[in-house]
């Protein structure tokens, strides 16, 4: 299959057999790690090297901590201004697509939020510029979505914040392009995207953030206590972590971030390059200089031939192409492990549909 899925999404092949592999009898211990304890020396290991890899590809040597934690970046939504927005600050938020508002709402459950920034206007065709954003001062963070999963965006440039803490929501971007993650006090991810199965959310957080302990908070809900505890204070999603761990060996043995993004900049241009050569036909939902290199969503003339076009590429064998039911429209979502071979298909098929539709 070609396997588009927004996410959970498509694995390396190479990694699920790896898996498959060591899956009944882990490393010949006669048991699979589903069956061992978390504290054992076996999972520590896994553990600690997923986290030094994950700080490794983001370019974070030391000052920052990888949290695993559970229930989604969604949760993360809640944690953040938990952990947070202290009472007398504002939680600022650059508002660029639906998660960056649910985000928003969430915030607006526990304290003050304000919009920074927001391109719902304009239907989130092309993101605020530098120069617009209007970061409140009282302002206990800043919070961005990278990229957007559902309208197909993505920044292509850090906001200055004068020194207020930036917090990324990378779930759908993290380690498909290099960053400069040092402008970034936390960045987190739903792993069920570029990093591995769903089950665990990631959050690399700057050590100055987890110096206080949030009295109000519930332990569990402290970004300090999963900490101090190295993401082992309660029983961690030990299966996906693990999967995490081989994603992560093979972003670093194929080439690093860097190499990921060039291929996910030739992936996505063959499929852009169809859109923009189409006359119309297809319609991109983002403007070019806000293009997603992960998630290309588009429109065709209709909905009826949106319909056509979905039912078809099921036929010939791609999967997960409908847009979000929000939106509608058509979305690829083409991930690091999504291979050079199934854009290509892609953007064969969609020109093939033009020539016998258009
Ligand atoms: N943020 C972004 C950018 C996403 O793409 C998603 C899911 O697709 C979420 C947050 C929510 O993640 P989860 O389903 O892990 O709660």
């Amino acid at each position: 299959a070609y396997n588009f899925n927004p996410g959970p999404a498509a694995l390396p092949l190479e990694v699920l057999q790896q898996a498959q592999e060591q899956f009944v009898d882990y490393n010949g211990i006669g048991m699979s790690l589903m069956e061992i304890s978390h504290r054992s020396k076996e999972y520590e290991a896994i553990n600690a090297e997923t986290q030094a890899l994950l700080l490794e590809l983001l370019g974070l040597e030391s000052g920052y901590k990888v949290l695993f934690m559970g229930g989604g970046a969604s949760t993360q939504f809640a944690t953040i201004p938990l952990n947070f927005l202290k009472p007398g600050k504002v939680g600022s938020y650059i508002i660029t697509g639906s998660f960056s508002e649910k985000a928003y709402e969430e915030a607006k459950v526990l304290g003050e939020a304000v919009i920074a920034a927001s391109n719902k206007e304009g239907k989130w065709r092309s993101l605020p510029k530098a120069e617009d954003l209007r970061i409140d001062p009282n302002s206990a963070y800043v919070h961005m979505t990278t990229n957007n999963t559902i309208e197909g965006s993505q920044f292509s440039y850090i906001p200055e914040t004068g020194g207020i803490p930036l917090i990324g929501d990378m779930t759908s971007g993290i380690l498909s392009r290099p960053i400069d993650a040092k402008k970034y006090a936390m960045i987190y991810a739903g792993a069920q995207k570029n990093l591995g199965p769903s089950g665990v959310t990631v959050a690399v957080i700057r050590d100055d953030l987890l110096a206080d302990e949030p009295k109000h908070v519930p332990v569990m809900l402290r970004y300090s206590t999963h900490a101090k505890n190295s993401s082992l204070y309660n029983t961690p999603p030990v299966h996906s972590i693990y999967m995490v761990n081989l994603v992560l060996k093979w972003v670093k043995n194929n080439g690093g971030v860097a190499a990921m993004e060039k291929n996910n900049i030739e992936k996505s241009k063959l499929v852009y390059d169809v859109i923009d050569a189409s006359g119309g036909f297809y319609n991109g939902n983002v403007d070019a200089d806000s293009r997603s290199i992960m998630n290309i969503t588009f429109r065709l003339p209709s909905e009826e031939l949106e319909k056509q076009f979905v039912k078809e590429s099921e036929k010939h064998n791609f999967v997960g192409l409908a847009g979000h039911r929000s939106v509608g429209g058509i979305r690829a979502s083409a991930y690091n492990a999504v291979p050079y071979e199934a854009c290509k298909a892609l953007a064969d098929f969609m020109a093939d549909f033009q020539k016998r539709n258009g």
